[in-house]
């Protein structure tokens, strides 16, 4: 699969990288570990209305998301059990992180995550992956880095009547994603997508153009119908429109 495909690592002390999402705790091992039993029977490209995995709709074209909300739930790649080849347009974030992406200081905010080249809109740049944990883990997690930076993010998404709650903390284990600051105007999409399993990889895609060594930063309370509320963290990210405190899920 992909982890191969990532070759970052942290200059950070004391955080593991972790090229996908690991279990924590509050998490069913099982549950995290179970795999899909059934894929697409396509015979070569998953674009016929036929396929399982796309369901009559793309995901992506030109290996750019399609950006629409999914009338018919989460976005789905291709996994291992379909008999499509592995140049299928519906593999593209099991294919590893865009390999252009830099950290370094920014001013007055720690670390951030730059790119090296431009960025199409609607690429996919990488993923937010981490510890997944359960919401009461995410909840003390929370309030026990109140003084320090939060790095747990909790996704809410709305299949039919359902609210799948998903809580992931790079904090120390993470991959490249764990660098990327929140922007009250961002450049970039948090969305879920599930591979292998049912439990979401939170994606980051260009939300429009990004130019050679921009900051890509992302609305942490964007996107997937969060909930949110304004924290006591100032927000730096020194757009015209900044709220001026970052935003704080309400777990
Ligand atoms: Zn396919
Ligand atoms: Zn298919
Ligand atoms: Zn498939």
């Amino acid at each position: 699969m992909d982890a191969n495909a990532d070759e970052y690592e942290h200059d950070v002390p004391d955080v593991m990288y972790v090229a996908c999402n690991i279990p924590g705790p509050g998490i069913d091992l099982d549950e995290f570990e179970s795999e899909y039993s059934v894929g697409c029977s396509c015979t070569a490209r998953c674009d016929s209305d036929r396929c399982s995995c796309t369901r009559a709709t793309p995901n992506y074209i030109d290996g750019l998301i399609v950006d629409k909300e999914k009338p018919s739930g989460p976005i789905m790649e291709c996994n291992s059990r379909c008999t499509c080849d592995s140049g299928c347009g519906n593999r593209v974030i099991q294919n590893g992180p865009l390999n252009c992406l830099v950290v370094r200081e920014v001013g007055g905010k720690g670390l951030g995550l730059f790119t090296s080249k431009s960025i199409r809109k609607s690429r996919f740049i990488c993923e937010y992956a981490g510890e997944v944990i359960g919401l009461r883990e995410a909840r003390r997690r929370v309030e026990a880095n109140k003084n320090s930076t939060n790095y747990v993010l909790v996704v809410t998404e709305h299949v039919g009547d359902r609210a799948l709650v998903t809580c992931i903390d790079p904090k120390q284990f993470g991959n490249i994603g764990r660098y990327a600051n929140h922007s009250c105007e961002p450049n970039a999409n948090l969305v879920p997508i599930r591979v292998e399993g049912s439990v979401p990889r939170l994606c980051l895609f260009a939300s429009r153009d990004i130019g050679i060594g921009e900051e890509i930063t992302f609305n942490y309370a964007g996107g997937v119908n969060s909930v949110h509320n304004p924290s006591v963290t100032r927000c730096l990210c020194g757009s015209n429109n900044c709220s001026g405190y970052l935003p704080h899920n309400s777990i």
